[in-house]
Parts: C-alpha cells; structure tokens; sequence
C-alpha cells in the first residue's frame, strides 16, 4: 500500500485527486495539506463525503513528521511549490509535482537534491497522455520544421504563463533544433508583447478565459505548408491516469525526472 498526501484538496485539481486515490487499491489517502482552516478531518468540508475521514494539516513540515507519507502529491499554487518539493526531499518523502511555474534554477536544484538523497520525484507540468504525446511529437517534427510557434490556452483563473505544458514543448524543441530568430529580422511590436514570449528564438502565446480547461497548439511552418499539432483536455479527469501512474512510478525511482514522456 503507498502511503500518500496531497496538498491543495478543494483545489479543481485536487478535488479529482482525492478521489483517484480513494478509489485506488494500492493506495491509501493518510493525509491532506490545506492552507485555510477546513476542520481536523476532510470529511468535515462539503466538497467530500463523511466518509473520507483524511486529517488536515495546515504545516507540511508537521504533516510529514506525524504522518510519514511516502509521496506527497502538491497540486497547489507556484508561489509554494518549490518549497514544498524540497521539504518533501529533505525529509525523505517523494514528491509528485503537479503544480507548474518552477524556474530552470529550481528544477536544478531540486534534481541535484534527489540525486544527493537517492530519492524519486517526479515534476509533470503535464499529467495527460495526449498532452506528453503533443510534446514528444513536437520535438520529433522541429528536426525538420525549425520555425515553430506554441499558442497554449487555459481558464482565467490559472497564476503562471506561460504554462508549465508550454515552457516545456519549447525547452524540448530547443534540444533539437538551432537557436535562431524567427520572423523578419527587422521586425518590430507597436504593441509590446504582440508576438508573445521568447524561449530561445520559440515564441509562445498564452490565452487565459472562462470556459477553457488546458489547450496547446503546437505550428510548424515550411514553405507552403503548416504543420500543426493539438492538445485538449476537456476535463480534469483526463489528467488523473497520470496521476495514479507518477504515484506509482516514484516508488521506484532514485532521482529526479522532469516530464512523463521520460518514464513513460
Ligand atoms: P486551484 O483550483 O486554484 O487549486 C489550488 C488549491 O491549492 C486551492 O484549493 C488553494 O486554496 C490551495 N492552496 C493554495 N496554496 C496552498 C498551500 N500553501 N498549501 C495547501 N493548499 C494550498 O488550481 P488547480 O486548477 O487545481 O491547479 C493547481 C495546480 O496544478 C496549478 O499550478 C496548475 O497549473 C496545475 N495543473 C497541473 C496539471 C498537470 O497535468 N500537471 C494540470 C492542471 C493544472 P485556496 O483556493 O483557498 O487559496
């Protein structure tokens, strides 16, 4: 049985989490990390029946010293991500990192930490199949199609942009294909920020509005033709396989893998 936390359970992400690992039987849910008081039990929040009698912890530190998970699943905010990643580390718990907005900086540390700790963790900016596949695609075409643009879209109520999904479709493009300027050379914003962010010469635009879940389009253009490759997820639930596979994944490893398309 894994033993297992997660942090952020009222969340939109979370909510679907908790009940994955509810209903999954090599899994035991033994506590949640919140923020806000919402009672000792989850089964004290409306958004969950009276049967998930799970403790809340309002300190990770202290949950991870009273309850000893073996992972800890964070589906919080960026602004907390990084420091719950290295907690869990320093404390000999695998961290599951679901929440996106993690700097190259932090993802360096974090993966040097794991090695020193011969410790699993696993940082998905993408849980979704379809999503991993988009980006595996997308790196196999930039060998031949090197001027590439990424358009990701999500709801309006998403903190970070671009999308860790995004940032990580260009670090993966980037690997293969030379650095180089796309668009005219002489080219110019009379609105600042028209032609979106820069990674190594990949612009990226990001759209936030009600109604959407997590969209990218992925554009390759060549000479008379456009290449586009696409990913939707429609709901939250498409990202919960990947979910279940990471818990399980990370009992296994003895370091750090960023990205499922690695594990998969
Ligand atoms: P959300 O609905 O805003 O949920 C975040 C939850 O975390 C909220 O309940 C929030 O509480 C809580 N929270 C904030 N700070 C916390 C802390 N320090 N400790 C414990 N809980 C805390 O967001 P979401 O849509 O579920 O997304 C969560 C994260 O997952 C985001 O970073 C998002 O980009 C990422 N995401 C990843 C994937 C993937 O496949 N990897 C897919 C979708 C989303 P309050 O609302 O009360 O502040």
């Amino acid at each position: 049985m894994i033993r297992v936390a997660i942090g952020g359970p009222r969340g939109k992400m979370g909510q679907e989490a908790v009940h994955t690992v509810m209903k999954n039987e090599n899994m035991e849910l033994v506590a949640v990390l919140d923020h806000k008081e919402i009672g000792e039990s989850l089964s004290e929040s409306p958004e969950f029946p009276a049967s998930y009698d799970v403790p809340v912890f309002l300190d990770l530190e202290s949950l991870i010293f009273t309850i000893k998970p073996d992972v800890f699943v964070d589906l919080t905010t960026p602004h907390q991500v990084f420091e719950h990643t290295t907690m869990c580390l320093q404390h000999g718990v695998r961290p599951v990192i679901g929440t996106t907005g993690f700097t190259d900086e932090q993802l360096q540390y974090c993966t040097t930490l794991a090695k020193n700790k011969d410790l699993g963790c696993i940082i998905a900016p993408n849980f979704a199949i379809g999503a991993v596949l988009m980006m595996k695609f997308a790196s196999l075409a930039a060998a031949y199609f090197p001027d590439v643009e990424i358009i990701e879209m999500h709801h309006d109520q998403k903190l970070d942009a671009p999308s860790g999904t995004a940032y990580k479709t260009a670090q993966m493009i980037a690997e293969v294909r030379p650095t180089h300027k796309q668009g005219h050379v002489e080219e110019k914003e009379t609105l600042p920020g028209a032609r979106g962010a820069s990674y190594d010469g990949i612009q990226i635009h990001s759209v936030r509005l009600p109604g959407l879940i997590a969209h990218q389009q992925v554009l390759f253009g060549g000479d008379g033709q456009l290449f586009t490759l696409r990913h939707d997820s429609f709901n939250r639930q498409s990202f919960m396989s990947g979910i279940s596979f990471s818990i399980n994944q990370v009992m296994d490893l003895k370091e750090l893998i960023y990205g499922l398309e690695n594990i998969l």
